[in-house]
């Protein structure tokens, strides 16, 4: 369950710890530039930067060629309250992955072993779909990949009616180039601060440059969303602290779920066993360079999968609760105000959904 800090001194329970602007078209649909390359055909999309032609079916490190695969398209009710909200975020699932972790908790579709094809115009359909069932917004999950391809869609959707926000899903290993494509059509950006150690990026994520790529990401992401924006029951826009005081005010009657995000961004990180250090720099870096301009989620629901601890034997067990218990303090002594926590027991799979084509 998630719970949220309040810019109060103590309780910091699921803590609630945006700007249009030119966005350069590169691929897709009437506005590709006239004489510019199709970014598949020399995949740089990512900083793995594989050089394939992903549009003659080669493959690079994310495992995907230009099709769109996706495992699941539905309601999903496992995010931050402002994001879920009562209704769902309405969440599609894309298979394949350019990071790849040891510890992947949806390990079957980064790998691409579920998923079917999904063509843009189906794409646009579904995202249209789970606006008509309530959908509080649309949540693309590791989109990164197929980010020129998913432009053309939402595009298209918004053209026929899509008016909810749309939040991408990320683990920050992004190039700001692959984000610019984005500016303007996402409204909420949810990304992972996984590492701030080279050392641990490496060893988990095959990635020593995680870090100083995510650095410059997640300050693309906040360029182009700006502060946090929620609305309201009542349906009037709130920045976050009024919204803060809203729920204060309604307590009883309104819960953070009745308050949804409409910009912003919301940083998460998933507290590993036994990486208690990084974690603190992880948050003092957050705290520190962006203060209230953003949310913070910290997260304790790391699930040990099998072979993880083969890189790392504390991988092999769970996260404390003295563990986690000593990053909320260490959050709140920082001064960390808007910010999410997860409380009880959140390990298991009850929050990895079944990859098994639902609303494609
Ligand atoms: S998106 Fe895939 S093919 Fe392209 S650079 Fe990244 S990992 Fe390589």
């Amino acid at each position: 369950m998630w719970a949220m800090i309040r810019g109060v001194p103590h309780g910091l329970v699921y803590v609630r710890l945006w700007r249009e602007a030119d966005r350069p078209l590169i691929f897709g649909g009437k506005k590709m530039r006239t004489g510019s390359k199709n970014p598949l055909s020399d995949c740089t999309l990512c900083p793995r930067e594989c050089h394939v032609d992903r549009l003659a079916g080669q493959r690079g490190y994310c495992g995907q060629t230009a099709q769109i695969v996706a495992a699941r398209a539905a309601l999903h009710y496992w995010e931050e309250p402002c994001i879920s909200g009562r209704a769902g975020s309405g969440a599609v699932f894309f298979c394949g992955c350019p990071l790849r972790c040891s510890f992947c908790q949806n390990r079957d579709i980064a790998a691409g072993r579920a998923g079917r094809e999904v063509g843009a115009e189906r794409l646009t359909e579904i995202f249209l779909h789970l606006q008509q069932q309530g959908a509080n917004n649309i949540n693309l999950v590791t989109a990164t990949h197929f980010v020129p391809l998913l432009v053309p869609a939402l595009e298209a959707a918004k053209d026929r009616g899509l008016r909810i926000p749309v939040v991408y899903n990320t683990s920050s290993y992004e190039k700001v180039s692959t984000l610019r494509m984005l500016d303007g059509l996402v409204d909420i950006y949810l990304p992972d601060l996984k590492y701030v150690s080279s050392a641990l990026s490496g060893l988990l994520s095959n990635a020593p440059d995680y870090f100083e790529t995510a650095q410059e990401a997640l300050a693309e992401m906040v360029r182009q969303t700006g502060k946090p924006l929620f609305l309201s029951p009542e349906g009037k826009r709130l920045d976050a602290e009024q919204m803060n005081e809203a729920c204060c005010r309604e307590e009883g009657d309104l819960a953070d779920a009745d308050f949804l995000m409409q910009k912003g961004v919301i940083v998460r990180h998933l507290a590993l066993p036994g990486q208690g250090e990084d974690s603190r720099r992880v948050l003092r870096y957050l705290h520190r360079t962006y203060g209230n301009r953003i949310y913070i989620s910290l997260m304790n629901q790391y699930t040990p999968m099998p072979g993880a601890a083969l890189k790392l034997p504390e991988l092999g067990r769970k996260l404390t609760q003295e563990e986690y218990e000593a990053l909320t303090g260490y959050a709140i002594a920082l001064g960390v105000e808007n910010g999410f926590l997860q409380e009880g027991d959140t390990v298991g799979e009850s929050f990895i959904p079944d990859f098994d084509g639902t609303g494609l």
